[in-house]
C-alpha cells in the first residue's frame, strides 16, 4: 500500500510501540506517504489521549523521523480531532500540520466504540441512534474544520447494524462531505474488530464513488503490526469502485497520486 494517514503514537496511552519501530513497518510494507495522526488532545476524556503539553513531543518525535527516513519514505504530521461539540479547541484548530482527520467517537457523553460501555446499545432504537451518529459526521463536515472524515460509519464496530438501509443514514453526512471538498479514509481497523470489514463497508464506498469523493488509506495502528496490515484487500476494494488515485495532504493542501 502506498499511502498511509492515520497511525498513533504511546502518547495516546493505548498504544504501544515506538515512532521509529512504526515508520521501519511502513517502510517494510513498501508505504511511501506514512501519517501519524494520533489522538488530539481534548478537556474530556483525557486518559485516552496526549495532553495539551505534549503536543511539542509528539511534533518532535514526528519531524525526527521525517529527517531520519528521508531517503526511504516520507512521514507526515497529522492529528486524529474528536467532533465533539463545547471540546473543540483552536489550540489543535489552529495547529499547523500536514492534515487533521475528525472522528466522531462520541454520542453526547457516549463513548460508543469503547467496549467499556457496550451496555449502552441495549434497548436502544439502533436506527436513531444511527440518525444521531450520522447527524454528527454531518456537522462536523459543516464545521469545516478538518480535512479528512475518519473511519465514516464507526458506530458498527460492534456489529450492532441498522434495520433502515445505511446508504439513506448516510445520505444528508456524505452531501455536506462532498460540498465540503472533503476525503473519505479507508480504515483497515474494522477488519480488526467486531464487524470484520473496512470503513466504510463496501456498499458505502459505491455511494462515496458515484459522488467522487477523494479517498485515502489508513491502518489506524495502536502497534507496528496492525501497519499496512489488510492494505490489499482496501487497495482492491477502492479499485473495484472505479478509484486509482487517492489524497494525500501537506501542510492542509491536498494531492492526489495514483495507488
Ligand atoms: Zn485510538
Ligand atoms: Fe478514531
Ligand atoms: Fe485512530
Ligand atoms: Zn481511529
Amino acid at each position: 500500500m502506498k499511502v498511509d494517514l492515520h497511525n498513533h503514537t504511546v502518547l495516546c496511552n493505548h498504544a504501544t510501540g515506538t515512532v521509529a519501530e512504526y515508520v521501519e513497518a511502513a517502510i517494510a510494507c513498501k508505504i511511501e506517504y506514512f501519517g501519524f495522526s494520533d489522538h488530539a488532545p481534548m478537556h474530556y476524556d483525557p486518559k485516552y489521549r496526549m495532553s495539551f503539553e505534549q503536543m511539542d513531543l509528539y511534533e518532535l518525535w514526528v519531524k525526527e523521523a521525517r529527517e531520519k527516513y528521508a531517503n526511504q519514505i516520507t512521514v507526515l504530521l497529522g492529528y486524529e480531532v474528536d467532533y465533539l461539540p463545547g471540546y473543540m479547541d483552536d489550540t489543535v484548530l489552529n495547529r499547523p500540520c500536514d492534515y487533521l482527520i475528525g472522528s466522531v467517537h462520541f454520542i453526547d457523553d457516549w463513548g460508543f466504540d469503547n467496549p467499556e460501555f457496550i451496555g449502552r446499545y441495549e434497548g436502544l432504537d439502533i436506527d436513531e441512534i444511527y440518525r444521531r451518529y450520522f447527524t454528527l459526521v454531518e456537522a462536523m463536515a459543516k464545521s469545516g474544520k478538518f480535512d479528512i472524515i475518519g473511519h465514516l460509519d464507526l458506530l458498527k464496530v460492534f456489529k450492532f447494524l441498522p434495520t433502515k438501509d445505511i446508504r439513506l443514514l448516510a445520505q444528508e453526512a456524505l452531501k455536506a462531505i462532498k460540498k465540503a471538498n472533503m476525503t473519505i479514509e479507508i480504515n483497515m481497523a474494522g477488519y480488526r474488530k467486531p464487524i470484520a470489514e473496512p470503513y466504510p463497508s463496501p456498499i458505502l464506498l459505491e455511494t462515496i464513488a458515484e459522488l467522487e469523493i477523494p479517498i485515502t488509506f489508513g491502518s489506524d495502528a495502536h502497534r507496528s503490526d496492525q501497519i499496512g496490515l489488510f492494505g490489499d484487500e482496501i487497495e482492491a476494494m477502492a479499485r473495484s469502485v472505479g478509484y486509482d488515485k487517492c489524497a494525500l495532504y501537506r501542510a492542509r493542501d491536498r494531492e492526489m497520486i495514483k495507488f
